[in-house]
């Protein structure tokens, strides 16, 4: 459990060294947000995943790496996460902004998740793999994300209602339905 702050992948670090490619923009110094943005944050994303398989023991070449493999990432991951998700009996399970500090671990936002996937399956064909063997497409990863989704919805009292299974919801905080954008982790600016 060693929270290694090295280089936390999903961040917006300017450590791309590779040259950003495609259309090769003479002035790349505009500050605008660029619709070049998603593809620049796909390739750093595409780099870190093939960082991870670099160092993955036993080694582990794309063409092996399965859904289980995309699980074993995003668990990595977690460790750089901002986002504070409540154990069910922290006193503060089912609360968006807890008044105080609370020893629940920080993991990655569920939209983060949700769009790095989107990201690496995309480079994925793009760098070549067949769609048929897309581990980011597997079953377990949709799935996994599903999961987190509900979990990080209980937990942080949001709800996410898009298609939500009908189901006998226990005493827990219940009321504190509110829409929130999953994205911005605002709300975990606090510092452990
Ligand atoms: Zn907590």
């Amino acid at each position: 459990m060693d929270t290694n702050p090295d280089s936390p992948p999903s961040d917006t670090s300017p450590n791309a060294s590779s040259c950003p490619g495609g259309t090769g923009g003479a002035s790349s110094s505009s500050s605008a947000p660029s619709p070049s943005r998603y593809e620049a944050q796909k390739r750093r994303d595409w780099n870190t995943f093939g960082q991870y398989l670099k160092n993955h023991r036993p080694p582990l070449s794309l063409s092996r790496c399965s859904g289980a493999h995309v699980l074993e990432f995003l668990r990595y991951l977690d460790q750089f996460g901002k986002t504070k998700v409540h154990a069910q009996m922290c006193p503060f399970f089912g609360h968006p902004n807890p008044p105080a500090p609370c020893p629940c671990p920080l993991r990655q936002a569920w939209g983060s998740l949700d769009a790095l996937i989107g990201r690496l399956r995309a480079a994925y064909e793009e760098n070549g793999g067949k769609p048929e063997a897309n581990p980011f497409g597997a079953r377990a990863v949709r799935l996994y994300l599903r999961e987190v989704r509900e979990l990080q919805a209980k937990a942080r009292g949001i709800s996410y209602e898009k298609k939500k299974r009908k189901k006998p919801s226990q005493g827990g905080g219940g009321g504190s339905l509110q829409e929130h954008q999953p994205q911005t982790s605002s709300s975990s600016a606090g510092a452990t």
